[in-house]
């Protein structure tokens, strides 16, 4: 069955499913392609935590490679060892994680580490000297988020903590990065602030002698508002799902970007109320009119948010509906209005690109009072991803 009137629109892959996402690998390995072009003759690292901000880790890693990525770059290091284990040989790091955490098999994998502090130093030192591999890492510079990185003083120890581990041989220093407070408003004092702080930390590092190969700063924002900032590397991750960092200032498509996610669901039933009849729990929604409701079997266990209650937009048979009453854990419910044409069965898109007239994950956002990546990263695991386009 057509997903929508459109006559060009794909078939339904999964037409028994609750729900699924559908995820354009091709979209993806587009993004990856143009914003390559973007930073220059910087190389580029597609960011691929958070399961690939939901799009699958390993799946959006081999789409972004084959758009031309150079590097891969996630939050934890058991993602980095799950996406090496997979078979992905770019260059990789990871740069969060906590005292105990197996950072000698990172080293072993070939896995990049992001250091903020003499004391991740020196138990990667502890580590490494019992295996005797150097270790490669990137000194991570605090440079005004005050978040994770060395800040000050402890940017300076760290430098100095580095360089004689360099010098024996334990670490080899691959990179030196930073990351932005406002990156989503270009014109903002601190980023300018943030980049000269960043210069300066560099310049500290390389009075050691130590040269590192990739300084990078720039994350999907200013990977597309400030050529400044990409330095010999930019780390992009939202845009590589096709979604804007700034929806104030430009559209997906205003970037030449692709929405690379596709939320569907199947109406599971169909049944008609009287007016005056309260919808789901709490009865926050109550008919105005003798009406057809339709069940959606996705909820807030699927990662819709709970707060879409009376809110989340959907497209049915190219109409948009708004969910009516809350949204429970497994399911919501439309209400169609009388005499609806809706059958059980029916697809329903949650979100897309928009080109069908279905809302986009930035939809969801604006309607949800939140951000277009905690949309998409909140899809769960009980939904089953469905991969199509050629990014494989
Ligand atoms: C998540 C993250 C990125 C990517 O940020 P986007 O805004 O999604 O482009 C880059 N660098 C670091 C350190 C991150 O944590």
């Amino acid at each position: 069955m057509a997903l929508s009137s459109d006559p060009e629109s794909a078939p339904d892959p999964l037409p028994g499913a609750s729900g699924y996402a559908e995820i354009d690998l091709g979209a993806i390995r587009a993004n990856v392609a143009s914003l390559k072009e973007r930073a220059g003759d910087a190389a580029l690292m597609a960011v691929v935590k958070a399961d690939g901000y939901g799009h699958g880790a390993v799946p959006s890693a081999r789409a972004a490679l084959a758009g031309g990525a150079d590097w891969l770059g996630v939050a934890q290091l058991s993602e980095a060892v799950a996406v090496r284990a997979a078979g992905a040989t770019a260059p990789m790091l990871t740069w969060l994680y906590v005292p105990g955490a197996d950072l000698g098999s990172a080293v072993l994998a070939d896995i990049d580490l992001g250091i903020s502090s003499v004391a991740a130093l020196d138990e990667l030192l502890r580590a490494t000297t019992r295996q005797g591999k150097t270790a490669r890492i990137h000194l991570k510079v605090d440079t005004g988020l005050a978040r994770n990185g060395a800040y000050g003083s402890d940017w300076t120890a760290l430098v100095a903590a580095t360089a004689r581990a360099a010098a024996e041989g334990a670490v080899a220093v691959v990179g030196v990065f930073s990351h932005f407070a406002y990156a989503d408003a270009p014109d903002h004092p601190t980023v300018r602030s943030q980049q000269q702080t960043f210069e300066a930390a560099v310049a500290e590092l390389e009075r050691t002698g130590i040269r590192p190969q990739v300084r990078h700063l720039a994350n999907s924002a200013a990977t597309l508002t400030n050529p400044s900032a990409a330095y010999d590397m930019v780390r992009p991750g939202l845009a590589v799902y096709g979604l804007s960092p700034i929806p104030d200032l430009g559209t997906p498509a205003d970037y030449g970007l692709r929405e690379a996610m596709r939320l569907i669901s199947h109406v599971a039933l169909v049944k008609d109320v009287p007016a005056g009849q309260g919808v789901s729990y709490g009865h926050t929604y109550v008919t105005d009119r003798a009406t057809r409701l339709a069940l959606v079997p996705l909820g807030y266990a699927d990662g819709l948010p709970r707060n879409a209650s009376n809110a989340g937009p959907m497209l049915h048979r190219g109409v948009r509906q708004t969910i009516a009453g809350r949204v429970c854990m497994d399911q919501v419910v439309l209400d169609l209005g009388p005499d609806a044409d809706v059958a059980p069965g029916d697809p329903v898109v949650l979100f897309g690109r928009g080109e069908d007239g279905e809302p986009t994950a930035q939809d969801w956002a604006t309607a949800t009072g939140t951000i277009s990546y905690e949309i998409v990263t909140r899809v769960s695991s009980r939904l089953p991803r469905v991969y199509v386009g050629e990014g494989r």
